[in-house]
């Protein structure tokens, strides 16, 4: 009995005397006020945070205590809409030819670890060859460092659409691919194709409901999914707890997209009147990728960067974003921050806020697409994208402070992820 009692009080010794992490911040940006608070101290206790006060608390003996008195404190950001697999360079297209999907693993592992030194402790993968799902395994078992990733695995396309992974090829390599490739058509392969990204282990769906910009193909906006499909993909989607992410320039197929109930359009670029009337009455999300914009037409500028076909869809797509989400956001569509990295060089996801105060959104308000309410759109509002006592301790900050000058936003010099520090410059 007596020892049971001495085990018992040491267990309570240690208990009640767990390593806290003392966190002073002389600006707190909680990610869902509308103002920053000065002065404050974030507890961390193991991979959450457990108490938040005004002041700069004194840390306990065993405590760890972190100094950014100095700096800008926020949620770690998320970014809604990358490609962890690739980065663009002008030899994008020979690459399906010549990369093993162990080259696209190696390289990803670089892309995620500069991804979280920049600010981005989570990212939703919106398509690669699969390769992404194993890299959201080997960074939950912290073998690499990356940001938390949620992933669709392969987009899902109609046959020659984009997304159609053979697009372009010769005959013979062309082949016919189907539901396993991401490749449907008709709401019987559209629904297995979503079974198959949930046997692969997929967060979400992500379909390709017009034409694209970067697919070896003419159009960049015309609708390629029937609003059947993408009903089908919607019901199979809920049946498995997956959202559906969309990309889309064309009207008509975000229309169709909207209709069918899916929870986010993507770079939304040639969207008229009707389509934000739309988006507001079913409450679907606005995720407009300024940066891929921007980057795809600088890019089509250099001679032999892109294919021929290709080339005058980034001229004329690209810088038509930022507009669009000037548009929609003064007409109240629910945004959430999205760069499309790989597009563009990853590490530079930071870009986008520039680009959404260029377009008119207020910063705390780019700041909140990053935080809270992306959190909202991944399902996750209960335990990320702000700082409150109960979530996920991922925290970064930043030297300056980017409500004033928005430069800060490119200086991040702290990141925590789940209770970890990754940086602390
Ligand atoms: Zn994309």
């Amino acid at each position: 009995m007596r020892t049971f009692l001495t085990i018992l009080s040491l267990f309570m010794y240690s208990y009640t005397n767990a390593q806290k992490t003392i966190i002073w911040c002389g600006n707190l940006i909680d990610g869902f006020s509308d103002k920053a608070r000065t002065n404050q101290t974030i507890i961390v206790e193991n991979n959450k945070i457990t108490g938040i006060q005004n002041g700069f608390l004194n840390p306990g003996a065993t405590d760890k205590l972190i100094d950014l008195k100095n700096q800008t404190v926020m949620p770690g950001w998320i970014d809604m809409h990358v490609h962890m697999e690739h980065e663009t360079n002008p030899n994008r297209y020979l690459e399906s030819f010549t990369l093993n999907p162990a080259d696209y693993a190696f390289h990803s592992v670089r892309f995620a670890e500069i991804t979280l030194m920049t600010g981005f402790t989570t990212v939703r993968d919106l398509g690669g060859s699969g390769v992404n799902i194993a890299m959201r395994n080997a960074i939950n078992k912290e073998y690499i460092k990356g940001p938390r990733i949620f992933t669709a695995g392969k987009s899902i396309a109609t046959t020659g659409g984009h997304a159609d992974p053979t697009n372009g090829y010769r005959k013979d390599l062309m082949g016919d691919p189907g539901p396993a490739e991401g490749v449907v058509n008709g709401p019987d392969e559209s629904r297995k194709a979503v079974r198959q990204r949930y046997k692969e282990g997929s967060d979400l769906i992500k379909i390709t409901a017009t034409g694209g910009v970067l697919s070896v193909a003419k159009s960049s906006s015309n609708p390629q999914f029937t609003e059947e499909e993408i009903k089908a993909i919607v019901e199979t989607a809920h049946d498995y707890g997956f959202k559906v992410a969309v990309h889309a320039h064309g009207a008509e197929g975000m229309k169709r997209a909207i209709r069918a109930g899916v929870h986010s359009i993507e770079h939304g670029t040639l969207m008229d009147d009707e389509t934000i009337a739309l988006f507001k009455k079913h409450g679907t999300w606005y995720v407009p990728t300024l940066t891929a914009g921007q980057a795809v037409a600088d890019s089509a500028k250099i001679p032999g960067y892109y294919h021929a076909l290709v080339t005058p869809k980034a001229l004329e797509i690209g810088p038509q974003i930022k507009n669009t989400l000037a548009r929609a956001w003064k007409a109240g569509v629910k945004i959430a921050f999205g760069t499309d990295a790989g597009v563009y060089k990853h590490g530079r996801n930071w870009l986008e806020f520039i680009y959404m105060i260029e377009a008119g959104m207020p910063v705390m308000e780019t700041i909140k697409s990053a935080t809270i309410h992306a959190a909202d759109l991944l399902g996750m509002k209960d335990q990320l994208g702000s700082i409150e006592v109960g979530k996920l301790a991922d925290i970064i900050a930043v030297h300056g402070n980017p409500l004033e000058d928005s430069n800060a936003f490119e200086k991040v010099s702290f990141v925590m992820k789940n209770g970890t520090v990754y940086k602390n410059l």
